[in-house]
């Protein structure tokens, strides 16, 4: 790949210090535990750095994939030719003024509201659980409890695929129900700013505990998983269906639809890709079949289809 030699070589004279791993296995940096090896991972340590590599691809012909956490992927299990720079490394949180905290894309939704709840700031209890980064979660417009990435959103400055340098409002990303323009756009997102509310640091924490303790009840949080395989669809849940249709354990190789939440598929030790997409086809058919209502997965593929 001399698109790839030349990018690496550009890298390293900017940056001698900087961390790309070649033939990378994806199974290494998602929580699925899945995935085969990509061409090169980039692993840049600050923003300067990234949007180097994101400007130099660009200039290059390569279509990089970000990664955040890796929460919510399924790569395939065959070698891909595929460039992935991880921003994991962009995880700064300031405080800008009195209720505003702005994170940079690699910051985990976790530590975010950690420091929210440290400085007596409500709003972000909801993504407290949630195991992806800021900037997958601004993509992914996540969600849960009632709460949503968009309820506290201001702007994010965002890299556009030529490499200049946005701030978009939260009406520009156009958030609905796990979706944001970024998805459209292939703009990449550096950092972004939330507004919170001032409320009491101990009922903030209560309500983070609180809400812990409901996922550790409900959710297979012990297992490999991509969090909810599908889509809420207008009809109802997609978990109560797929448990209406019997698919409780159901499923091909090391991959099971979770008999503690049917809204996860889960790896059991081993499942290839193909063992998961199996699964969900499966699932899809039956519940078309018992419901008449098609499920669309949540988790986003990388070099497979359902
Ligand atoms: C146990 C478990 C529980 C979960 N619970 C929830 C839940 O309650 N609510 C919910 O909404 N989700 C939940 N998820 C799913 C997942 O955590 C979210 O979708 C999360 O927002 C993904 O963030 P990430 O950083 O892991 O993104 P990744 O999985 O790394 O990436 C997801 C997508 O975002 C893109 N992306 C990532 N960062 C950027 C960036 N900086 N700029 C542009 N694009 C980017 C990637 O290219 C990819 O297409 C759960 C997952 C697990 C495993």
């Amino acid at each position: 790949m001399l698109a790839l030699t030349a990018l690496t070589d550009r890298i390293r004279r900017a940056f001698p210090e900087a961390e790309i791993r070649f033939r990378e296995p994806m199974a290494r940096h998602t929580t699925f535990r899945i995935g085969g090896p990509v061409s090169a991972l980039f692993l840049p340590r600050g923003e300067e750095e990234a949007t180097e590599i994101l400007r130099a691809s660009h200039e290059l012909g390569i279509r990089p994939l970000i990664l955040g956490n890796g929460s919510n992927l399924l790569f395939s299990d065959a070698p891909m030719d595929l460039i992935v720079v991880s921003l994991r490394g962009l995880k700064t949180i300031e405080e800008k003024g009195e209720t505003v905290l702005v994170a940079g894309a690699g910051a985990l939704l976790r530590s975010l509201a950690e420091a929210a709840a440290e400085r007596s700031l409500t709003g972000l209890e909801f993504a407290h659980g949630i195991p992806g980064t800021v900037g997958g979660g601004v993509y992914m417009n996540a969600g849960a409890y009632g709460g949503e990435i968009r309820d506290i959103f201001v702007s994010a400055r965002v890299l556009t695929p030529a490499g200049r340098i946005r701030v978009k409002s939260g009406e520009e990303l156009d958030f609905s129900y796990r979706h944001s323009r970024l998805m459209e756009s292939g703009e990449t997102l550096l950092s972004a700013t939330f507004r919170l509310q001032r409320g009491e640091e101990s009922a903030i924490r209560e309500r983070m505990a609180e809400l812990m303790q409901k996922r550790m009840e409900k959710q297979p949080l012990d297992k490999p998983s991509g969090g909810s395989t599908f889509k809420r669809p207008k009809e109802g849940f997609a978990a109560a269906m797929i448990d209406g249709a019997g698919l409780k354990g159901y499923g091909f190789g090391g991959a099971r639809v979770s008999e503690k939440h049917a809204g996860f598929v889960v790896n059991e030790g081993g499942a290839t890709a193909e063992d998961v997409l199996k699964t969900m086809r499966g699932v899809i058919r039956r519940v078309e079949e018992v419901y008449g209502v098609t499920l669309e997965p949540e988790l986003r593929l990388v070099g497979v289809e359902l």
